[in-house]
């Protein structure tokens, strides 16, 4: 055999070996529509997966910015992880149109559904999408519950396990392990924030309630009249009142939302503005859930502390 033919048999090898390998090293091609649920997929998969996010840690998970980029990173996954309730509805479907992969087909094993056996919050007693509400099936952020995500994770375990069943092991090992330091975490975050149980936040968007039930915080009001919908002068001014007739001096916003609204109302309230993303790696050292959190609940704690 010529030194040609060898390179032309090793070629059609490697080929082959490419068509029935999903990924690069025989790694689960993961991809998630939000770094908080890719957070997730990296504690429970470890080595056995190769993770991508869709949406920016600076981007609102309802508007994410798509493109053919994404196509590519849909087509080439063994597992999606989404939401669900409607989150991702404005730019994941046609995404998912394009991408034409049946392995994270819905109601497949490479399709997981964060939303999924969890207990929603402020689930609309009618159907209110056609006045603008972009929480048509309850509240969709509901990660910052680490209640939820003990469920999250165990759901990613177990589609895991069926995509790659040579990797259980693993799998139940890092979601134990998870589990484990979690339980630990949440102890410490409830003792953290305990000794302001029942104190009142103000949020931009519907985005903290399920942080605020977990810890016994009461948000009194929302910047948004409604979840999707910009401040107006009116409303502004009935959250204004609210917050002083209440006493709410703090005010939580995200990257990508209008702190400028925040500082105004602020002003007006002897309130302070917090920022306090969402997703893991929006700010400096918060990639994995625990850093989130941690910043979350210390950066609370310190402003309620502050304006007690
Ligand atoms: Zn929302």
């Amino acid at each position: 055999m010529n030194t040609l033919t060898l390179l032309k048999v090793a070629t059609a090898t490697l080929i082959a070996s490419w068509g029935t390998t999903p990924t690069f090293a025989g790694k689960l091609s993961v991809v998630a529509t939000t770094p908080d649920l890719a957070a997730l997929a990296r504690e429970i998969g470890g080595d056995a997966v190769e993770v991508k996010a869709l949406a920016k840690p600076t981007e609102d998970p309802h508007y994410v910015d798509a493109k053919p980029s994404h196509i590519v990173t849909l087509n080439r996954a063994d597992v999606l992880i989404e939401g669900g309730v409607e989150l991702e509805l404005g730019w994941l479907p046609p995404l998912l149109e394009s991408a034409r992969n049946a392995k994270i087909a819905a109601g497949g094993p490479g399709r997981i559904v964060a939303s999924q056996g969890i207990r929603m919050l402020e689930v609309p007693t009618t159907f209110d999408r056609s006045r603008g509400d972009i929480h048509p099936f309850g509240n969709p952020h509901f990660l910052l519950d680490p209640q939820n995500v003990k469920l999250i994770a165990a759901q990613i375990a177990g589609h895991f396990t069926q995509v790659d069943p040579k990797s259980a092991d693993l799998f139940k090992t890092n979601l134990r392990k998870f589990t484990t330091a979690l339980d630990l975490k949440l102890a410490e975050w409830q003792k953290q924030l305990a000794p302001y149980s029942g104190s009142k936040i103000v949020t931009y968007h519907k985005d903290f309630v399920y942080l605020a039930e977990r810890f016994n915080l009461e948000v009194v009001e929302t910047l948004e009249p409604k979840p999707g919908i910009a401040p107006s002068p009116a409303h502004l001014a009935k959250v204004i009142a609210t917050m002083k007739a209440k006493n709410a001096r703090v005010i939580l916003v995200q990257p990508y939302q209008n702190r400028r609204t925040a500082e105004t109302v602020a002003r007006q309230t002897n309130a302070v503005v917090l920022d306090v993303p969402q997703q893991p790696g929006a700010l400096k050292d918060t990639d994995t859930y625990f850093e989130l959190m941690d910043y979350i609940v210390r950066t609370v704690a310190t402003a309620l502390q502050e304006t007690k």
